[in-house]
């Protein structure tokens, strides 16, 4: 059965887009089938595919105002080796265009049953806001993915981010749970971030994924070339740990 997972924080800047475009390759590497949603106005999962935002003329934007099909918006990431519905600046609009519209929160739930079948994994990259875009994600996942970092302010975000998740869950989307925490761009040298890892592992326990991902120069590098880290240096930490996340998901 396919699995569809929001991968979501509303806090920026906290490493969504590197778990999508890594972990969409990772599975990918693995044999199984992955569609990558950027959901994103900001577009940073498309250009890390090596698909030029510039260029395309269907996007997740014309999906979401049905104003094109999902399969016409959908293209290869050759590099990843998974497909990908890309985004553009227009999405930013689209909230404010999809305003009146009924069944607003359910749009890409909708357009993504028409392609579930063909996929194992189906990733959703969220932008940095609990938004229309946000909820559209969260509507159509069986499972959220959080990235965040080990910082102070982290747990606070986290608690409007589970109440969130609650509030979607008792009126949108009750089959909706958290698929676990990552903790990413980890220094383990930095006594805070010790600390509030060791926080959230009793907070949430085994909703902590046992791999960490370590501050790693090659996973910002990637994206510049268009490419997940896997194919811009495979030995690197950054590439051998999001391999360890795909296995740590693919055994769940
Ligand atoms: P936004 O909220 O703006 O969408 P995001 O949560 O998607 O951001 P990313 O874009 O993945 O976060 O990461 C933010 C920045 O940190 C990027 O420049 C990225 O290359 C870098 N980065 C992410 N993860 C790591 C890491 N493990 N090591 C080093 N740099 C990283
Ligand atoms: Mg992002």
């Amino acid at each position: 059965m396919t699995k569809i997972l929001a991968i979501t924080n509303q806090k920026g800047g906290v490493g969504k887009t590197t778990t999508s475009v890594n972990l969409a390759a990772s599975l990918a590497a693995s044999g199984r089938r992955v569609l990558l949603v950027d959901l994103d106005p900001q577009a940073n999962a498309t250009m890390g595919s090596g698909i030029n935002k510039q260029t395309i003329k269907v996007t997740i934007y014309h999906v979401l105002l049905k104003q094109a099909q999902l399969q016409h918006a959908r293209v290869a990431s050759v590099q990843g080796k998974y497909d990908l519905i890309p985004a553009n600046r227009d999405l930013a609009g689209a909230e404010v265009e999809m305003v009146d519209f009924e069944q607003r929160e359910t749009r890409l739930k909708t357009a993504l049953e028409k392609v579930e079948q063909e996929y194992d994994y189906i990733l959703i990259d969220c932008p940095p806001a609990l938004n229309l875009l946000t909820l559209n994600g969260l509507c159509a996942a069986h499972a959220v993915m959080i990235p965040m970092q080990c910082e102070y302010y982290a747990l606070e975000g986290l608690s409007d981010l589970v109440n969130t998740i609650k509030r979607v869950r008792a009126h949108f989307n009750p089959v909706l749970k958290i698929e676990g925490l990552l903790r990413t761009m980890f220094d383990p040298r930095n006594i805070l971030a010790q600390q509030v890892s060791e926080q959230l592992q009793k907070h949430f326990g085994d909703k902590v994924y046992r791999t960490v991902i370590p501050r790693n120069v090659r996973l910002a590098e990637a994206p510049g070339f268009g490419l997940p880290v896997l194919y811009h240096d495979e030995q690197s930490k950054g590439a051998q740990a999001y391999l360890e996340l795909a296995k740590e998901v693919l055994s769940a």
